[in-house]
């Protein structure tokens, strides 16, 4: 197996339960919901993506084995090494577009085999492998949703189809709602408090990287 990847950085995590915590970046090239291309977002399945995952960037790459991605990511984790399983441990985040089209149980375990507890930002529309620590499933309203338990359903607030009531009977740990960038987000940002307020079975997730200006 290889793997086509965007970009790899270190930065903080900026959403959702481990909001703050230090962790690299993997960002998978490719979404099964849109091609990337802005002349192709009116039509795409899902039409608000705010990241950038066409192609190969500079700090990316196309590598050849699990060994050799799990050890880009390394490369990228500051010289500290910590021996206790209290948090300290370096995290890595693997992300999209949609990472779940090219991570496989080879490259968790060649990361585990470097320390990284793995976290999974995934669209939900493919079943998750087995071994990921902390899975994050963000389903898209129109898409097909059949990874249905993890640590973290984290809901992008509001999307005409999607429903709190259907989405609340899914199994997970965590349940955010994280307000829709773009003109109207004050607005969303509104919406997300009353409903996190009317049914406490939801947090709130702020995107605290464009609040900052970090990575
Ligand atoms: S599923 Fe995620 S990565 Fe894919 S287009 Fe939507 S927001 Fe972007």
């Amino acid at each position: 197996m290889s793997y086509v990847v965007k970009e790899i950085f270190y930065t903080l995590q900026g959403e959702g339960r481990n909001a703050g915590r230090p962790a690299v970046f993997c960002r998978f090239s490719g979404c099964n919901l849109w091609t990337g291309r802005e002349v192709d977002r009116a039509k795409a399945i899902c039409q608000f993506c705010d990241t950038d995952f066409v192609g190969v960037g500079s700090d990316g790459g196309r590598f050849e084995s699990p060994d050799a991605l799990a050890d880009a990511v390394l490369a990228r984790w500051p010289g500290v090494r910590y021996g206790r399983a209290d948090g300290g441990r370096p995290l890595v985040v693997c992300t999209g577009g949609e990472p779940l089209l090219q991570l496989d149980v080879a490259a968790i375990d060649a990361l585990h085999a470097r320390g990284f507890q793995v976290a999974v930002e995934t669209n939900g529309t493919r079943h998750a492998p087995a071994g990921i620590d902390h899975l994050c499933v963000s389903p898209k309203a129109g898409a097909e949703w059949v990874q249905r338990h993890g640590s973290e359903l984290k809901v992008v607030w509001p999307q005409a189809g999607l429903d709190l009531d259907m989405l609340e009977q899914a199994d997970f740990t965590y349940r955010y709602l994280q307000p829709m960038d773009g003109p109207l987000q004050a607005r969303h940002i509104a919406q997300c408090i009353e409903q996190c307020l009317a049914r406490p079975a939801w947090r709130l997730s702020l995107q605290t990287h464009k609040v900052t200006g970090i990575r």
